[in-house]
């Protein structure tokens, strides 16, 4: 993926997330499985990705790349987020796959805010409906992230 929330991004929390990504799957644009998205990920997680993840008996040191700012992301792996199966052109951990991988290729740009990202081949199939759902996701995602990464920096600086 070319980006993160900020052309890319990832969620949310406990009991409504199943709810979000049933949501999010009825207004789902006609994705090609091109994996695009998955070669050269900058995919941001919240703290619910990397639990939902590390529930289904996935390493954390193994998917999980905390930046310097404190924000986690998706490890890539030869060129291709590490759950992404070449072999296969799919996606490893689909039905479990972080928020930000539902609401992609809807993205939050710091310049033009929420746009679809260039880089999807299917972008024009991403209807006006979605946009505005995944849109709201988008910039309630990104106070989710922020807020974890801010305490994570707050926290090493404590500790250190
Ligand atoms: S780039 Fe677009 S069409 Fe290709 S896999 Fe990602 S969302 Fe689907
Ligand atoms: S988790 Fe799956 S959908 Fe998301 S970037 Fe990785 S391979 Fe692609």
């Amino acid at each position: 993926m070319s980006g993160c929330f900020c052309a890319q991004m990832a969620v949310a929390g406990c009991g409504g997330e199943r709810q979000i990504k049933d949501a999010l799957q009825d207004m789902a644009m006609q994705c090609s499985r091109c994996g695009l998205c998955c070669h050269k990920t900058e995919m941001m997680l919240s703290k619910a990705d990397v639990q939902l993840l590390g529930s289904r008996g996935h390493n954390k040191n193994e998917f999980l790349h905390l930046d310097k700012q404190g924000y986690a992301k998706l490890q890539n792996r030869k060129g291709c987020c590490v759950f992404y199966d070449e072999d296969k052109s799919s996606c490893r951990v689909y039905a479990d796959r972080p928020q930000g991988c539902h609401i992609y290729p809807v993205v939050h740009s710091e310049e033009d805010g929420i746009i679809v990202d260039e880089l999807c081949p299917m972008k024009t199939t991403v209807t006006g409906a979605e946009m505005a759902g995944k849109g709201k996701e988008v910039i309630r995602l990104l106070k989710i992230i922020d807020r974890e990464a801010k305490e994570r920096t707050r926290l090493a600086y404590t500790k250190s």
